[in-house]
């Protein structure tokens, strides 16, 4: 697990927390197909013409969701994050989403019948207890004078995340085919994809429900485009390593007990592929050239790297080249926001 962060359109949204889904039936609804591949705590893998990540292994540069999202955003912020690799300081909020996530993923271990509530917040304490034990630097976001004070209070806010989780579903009417997915595929244009699925529902008709759980502390408005292009990169994955067209995109907002779903279409997906094809094209010509330029928006308020920024009078350092093998792997906190 790396426990730093330097890491590594769409149509509107269609459906709202109680709404019907997209066709007005309801999706894997009483009990969705029991299938093999349950991650039981575990990341497992679906991939095409491409090696399963070994952590240790060279690999070939591939384009994620958030880094592509970085330079749809801004092409400096994707040069400091996956060029230059600079360090960023993981906040409290994103350690608590990765914490989150890591509690659903175990729990969706447990049998149906213990999949409440009261069990969820009882992998809490101990989840944590090994998320900081492999990376103790996240400790040091509570060694005020008042650590144990805000400990608990950062703990007690992540138990209303989960709250707020089985408010929006019931997941002892679920059986995920896997959890924390790595998923990966090559297009025909040779552009390599790879990513992490946080939830892959599939029902007994073999359709496919991409599932993504959200708990970052930024605005929801701020965050549902760049959260539904994640989802189409995904769908996209999918549809290239199975064949089959995702029929539902589902977002779960848990710090506002919110639900958007989009159901995405095969001409859709064909053209968000081309997007993203433009995309690691653009970062290929920047990367050959080192201009990367910033792109100033109200998202500058999240960035790190302003000190850096000609945007905000900094200056960036000497650019070191593109990295090879790889640009930019996706962090634990990166898929928890
Ligand atoms: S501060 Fe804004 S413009 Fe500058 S690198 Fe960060 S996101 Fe880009």
């Amino acid at each position: 697990m790396s426990c730093q962060i330097p890491v590594t359109s769409h149509g509107p949204p269609t459906c709202r927390t109680g709404d019907p889904p997209p066709t007005g039936r309801p999706f894997l609804s009483e009990d969705a197909a029991t299938l093999p591949g349950m991650a039981n705590g575990s990341t497992t893998t679906d991939t095409a013409n491409a090696a399963a990540p070994t952590g240790k292994a060279a690999r070939r540069p591939a384009l994620s969701p958030s880094r592509a999202s970085d330079f749809k955003q801004c092409p400096l912020l994707y040069r400091f994050r996956a060029v230059d690799r600079l360090p960023e300081p993981p906040t409290k909020a994103q350690v608590r989403g990765t914490l989150v996530h890591s509690v659903l993923e175990r729990m969706f271990g447990l049998p149906r019948a213990d999949r409440t509530p009261e069990q969820a917040k009882e992998l809490l304490r101990p989840t944590w207890s090994q998320l900081s034990k492999e990376c103790p630097e996240w400790m040091e976001l509570f060694d005020g004078e008042n650590s144990d004070k805000e400990l608990a209070q950062w703990l007690t806010s992540a138990e209303r995340l989960l709250d707020s989780y089985f408010e929006l579903e019931d997941p002892r009417r679920l059986d995920p085919e896997a959890c924390e997915l790595h998923v990966e595929t090559e297009l025909s244009s040779g552009v390599l994809l790879r990513g992490y699925i946080d939830r892959l529902d599939v029902a007994a008709t073999g359709e496919i429900r991409v599932v993504d759980y959200k708990t970052g502390a930024a605005p929801r408005e701020i965050g549902e485009a760049k959260a539904m292009f994640q989802m189409k990169f995904y769908a996209v994955v999918l549809w290239r390593l199975r064949g089959i067209v995702p029929r539902q995109l589902k977002l779960l907002y848990l710090s506002d007990g919110q639900a958007l779903a989009y159901t995405p279409d095969e001409p859709e997906l064909a053209r968000f592929e081309r997007t993203l094809e433009a995309i690691w094209q653009a970062i290929l010509r920047a990367g050959r050239t080192g201009d990367f330029r910033p792109s100033p928006s109200k998202l500058c308020r999240w960035c790190s790297h302003q000190a850096l920024c000609p945007s905000f009078g900094g200056t960036p350092p000497e650019y070191p080249g593109w990295p090879e093998p790889d640009s930019g792997e996706e962090s634990v906190l990166d898929r928890a926001d």
